[in-house]
């Protein structure tokens, strides 16, 4: 009762039915977690004293934005307060410092379409970026086809602000472009994934928004030969704002037959001549059915019942070896391994079609030995959650896993922030 009137008197009214708190028990990954308490800040005062009064109870906090995360990151696995963030959206354009404030429950797409109001552009586009929050996009670094030329969504993080566990407010960074002054803290929020504060207002930085943009889709008979081709391509210093795969299983779900590469370019008169270039070198055709690519992700399951979705990176020397491995490994298990993604900064879909979970499950630990095994990381977007966690280890040593330990407890000393994701 003394928790239920501290939430109360923050927030006038406390939500404690049934229906609201099965409606944010799930996210993207279909698995779920109940909350005990739900609520909608809108200011960063009450997240604070929420987290205050969270500590007194020792009680887990767990920040969502749109819930579209593909790792369980938003999902209350050990119960406590889901603070949703969708009643704090407000965008800001600083017009003149091409800089856009905006509160972390802003969908991205709407902050997208503002600063193009002012010839602005802010470039990260998760394939969520119609439904998923900014404050979501920088909790998991999220990236997107254009990351190839623009990096992820923390390349655009130029301030932040944020509630750590113990309820204290930090400003860091702002409206600069560059300030080296002291430890850039702010970005280790960034892919934090909720566990070392919440977010309350972020700084991005935009560009201005480029007048043309064109794309070619080219065929390759083989992965390999497709994967050579990335590497070729990321050399011809055309800059490509896109540079997609479909493997050839992908491709014959959407009526296509062969491994494709889609080159995207955006910019000024170069694009003309960068495609040019591309069409000498690699022939291609008009790229308008790619957005056939976009029913992609459903159509996987004629192929089978259930679907085990990774977003492996590897170095782009690898790629040409890893693809074939992929290959075997589908041959030899007897389950679809099907491969897509943004392949131009070496981060892969493969999804894992199987009938049965624990044959796709062996499946996945195969491929994240083999990307770690070759350099690579078991996560380039959707972060580690709950879903990754078996596979930390392989990626990071015991020195590393307590590095981080030890800053989570900076953050967090009783560990009330997002409990139970990256690492237990
Ligand atoms: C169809 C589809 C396509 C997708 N495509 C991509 C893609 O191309 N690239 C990509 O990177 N991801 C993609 N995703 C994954 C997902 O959309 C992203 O991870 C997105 O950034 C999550 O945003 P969200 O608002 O839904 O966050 P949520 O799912 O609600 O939360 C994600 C994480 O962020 C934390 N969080 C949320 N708000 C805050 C805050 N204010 N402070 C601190 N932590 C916070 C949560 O605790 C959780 O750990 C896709 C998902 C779907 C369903």
């Amino acid at each position: 009762m003394k928790i239920e009137n501290a939430l109360k008197e923050i927030y006038g009214k406390v939500y404690t039915g049934k229906e609201i708190k099965l409606l944010y028990s799930y996210d993207a990954t279909g698995q779920a977690g109940e909350p005990e308490w739900v609520f909608f800040p809108e200011n960063e005062e009450q997240v604070r004293k929420t987290v205050e009064v969270a500590l007194e109870e020792k009680m887990p906090v767990i920040a969502r934005g749109a819930g579209t995360g593909q790792s369980g990151g938003s999902l209350p696995v050990h119960g406590g307060v889901v603070m949703v963030f969708t009643r704090m959206k407000r965008i800001e354009v600083l017009e003149r410092d091409m800089v856009c404030v905006v509160e972390p429950g802003a969908i991205t797409g709407r902050i997208k379409k503002e600063v193009e109001k002012y010839g602005l552009y802010y470039p990260p586009d998760p394939a969520s970026f119609e439904f998923s929050t900014i404050g979501g996009n920088v909790a998991e670094d999220a990236g997107g086809p254009r990351a190839v030329k623009y990096g992820v969504t923390s390349s655009f993080v130029l301030g932040l602000e944020w509630v750590d566990g113990t309820g204290k407010l930090y400003r860091w960074g702002g409206r600069n472009i560059k300030d080296v002054s002291g430890y850039p803290v702010h970005k280790l929020l960034c892919g934090s994934e909720g566990t070392l504060g919440i977010i309350t207002k972020i700084y991005l930085k935009l560009i201005p928004l480029p007048p043309e943009r064109d794309a070619v889709l080219l065929r390759f008979s083989t992965p390999e030969e497709a994967g050579e081709a990335v590497l070729e391509i990321m050399r011809m210093g055309i800059s490509p704002s896109s540079l997609e795969y479909l493997s050839e299983k992908a491709s014959s779900l959407i009526g296509l037959s062969g491994n494709y590469l889609m080159v995207e370019l955006e910019g000024g008169e170069e694009v003309e001549e960068g495609i040019r270039k591309i069409r000498e070198r690699f022939g291609g055709e008009e790229a308008g059915i790619w957005e056939k690519r976009k029913k992609l992700s459903p159509l996987l399951y004629r192929l089978a019942p259930i679907k085990i979705n990774e977003d492996v990176v590897l170095p782009r020397s690898q790629l040409p070896e890893f693809l074939r491995f992929l290959s075997q490994l589908e041959k030899e298990s007897g389950v679809h391994v099907v491969a897509f993604g943004h392949i131009g900064d070496g981060n892969l879909h493969t999804n894992v079609m199987c009938e049965k979970r624990e044959t796709g499950e062996r499946v996945v630990v195969r491929i994240m030995e083999e990307v770690v095994r070759r350099g690579g990381s078991i996560s380039g977007e959707h972060g580690v959650g709950i879903r990754k966690k078996a596979f930390f280890r392989l990626q990071y040593g015991e020195s590393e896993r307590e590095l981080m330990r030890r800053i989570k407890k900076v953050f967090d000393p009783e560990g009330i922030l997002n409990p139970g994701k990256i690492w237990d």
